[in-house]
């Protein structure tokens, strides 16, 4: 940390600002300039509380030199993380695609979403039984029965299951029922209570970005979850908040190749949710994958117009399959396979 003191600055203000840095741990380089003084704080700034520092009187700036994340970030790991769920990896050359309702409907709704999965060439699907809705008079998710209807649709394709988890009082469910992959979605990004439940477990978790999140504050949010002990974590980036209402969220697609550098997590997209709308899911996908992404979570119905929610932006299971076509030469031409 960098701590710039004010000019006409006293000693007894520069010792002040030494002693809190003794007090923490750190040693102080007292720099004096004909204009200022300048402190380089020696030693671990996270232990620092910056805020604090600021407060001191004679202090006009204090700068980190460091990032506030450590576990997370790509300079103490230097490789990129693969996760394992069920051995399928994500986050190494093979792109996975990540495909299914935005819901759990019925049975036979997540039986044909399944097969059309599969035959599409997921290896992973994705489906809600808790539902974070807007109004609460909206259909809020077949809850504990939906992962069943979920479980037993799957199980039949061999297919990992990617749910949302939105309270920790579920988080039991959630391991009865074998879940391989615990999505936080973008308005849990920042529920820290919620982070540190599956930071104690080591089941793989996607957290989606918040809605007007900055990077640090996400990269901040996966940290609470490595912090735990659970270092099974995929960055998804799904649209954030914009001034645009052509369509739903606006697709960062510069925060994709930003994160590969900060982080050695991998980094899928939701072109669904970004776009909201079914027609922008392919030119999204091809974005987000040129853009260095890891892989996707596409919402697809079987019936698209029937679906209980989200359905302005599933694709069809034919629609599916031809995504994963088109993305194929794609994947190929930025050294990934599908
Ligand atoms: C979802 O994936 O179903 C979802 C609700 O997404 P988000 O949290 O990105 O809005
Ligand atoms: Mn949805």
């Amino acid at each position: 940390m960098i701590i710039i003191m004010r000019s006409h600055v006293t000693e007894e203000q520069i010792q002040a600002v030494e002693a809190k840095l003794n007090a923490a741990g750190l040693k102080a380089n007292i720099s004096r300039g004909i204009e200022r003084t300048i402190i380089g704080a020696i030693g671990d700034e996270r232990k620092l509380h910056q805020e604090s520092l600021q407060a001191l009187p004679g202090v006009e700036d204090v700068m980190r030199v460091v990032k506030p994340y450590k576990i997370v970030a790509r300079e103490w790991h230097e490789t990129d993380t693969v996760i394992d769920i069920k051995g399928i990896p994500l986050g190494g050359k093979t792109l996975q695609i990540i495909g299914g309702p935005c819901s759990v409907e019925t049975q036979s709704q997540m039986d044909l979403a399944a097969q059309g999965v599969a035959e599409a060439g997921c290896r992973l699907m994705r489906g809600g039984a808790f539902k974070p809705r807007t109004s609460p008079y909206a259909f809020q998710g077949k809850g504990v029965e939906g992962l069943t209807l979920f479980r037993n649709a799957a199980d039949k394709y061999n297919l990992p299951i990617v749910t949302e988890l939105m309270d920790v009082r579920m988080l039991d469910a959630f391991l009865k029922q074998g879940v391989e992959v615990i999505q936080i979605g973008t308005r849990n990004m920042q529920n820290f209570d919620l982070l540190k439940e599956v930071g104690k477990i080591h089941t793989p978790v996607i957290l989606k970005r918040g809605l007007c999140a900055t990077l640090s504050e996400w990269l901040m949010s996966a940290e609470y979850i490595a912090a735990g002990g659970n270092h099974n974590i995929i960055l998804c980036e799904r649209g954030v908040r914009s001034f645009e209402t052509a369509y739903r969220n606006m697709l960062d697609v510069t925060a994709i190749p930003v994160l590969k550098k900060e982080t050695h997590l991998p980094v899928i997209a939701d072109p669904s949710h970004a776009g909201g709308k079914a027609a922008l899911v392919a030119a999204l996908s091809k974005a987000a994958i040129a853009a260095g992404a890891d892989g996707l979570l596409v919402e697809m119905h079987p019936s698209p117009c029937d679906a209980w929610c989200d359905a302005d932006q599933a694709l069809t299971p034919l629609e599916l399959k031809q995504l994963l076509q088109e993305l194929r030469p794609l994947a190929k031409a930025v050294g990934r396979e599908l």
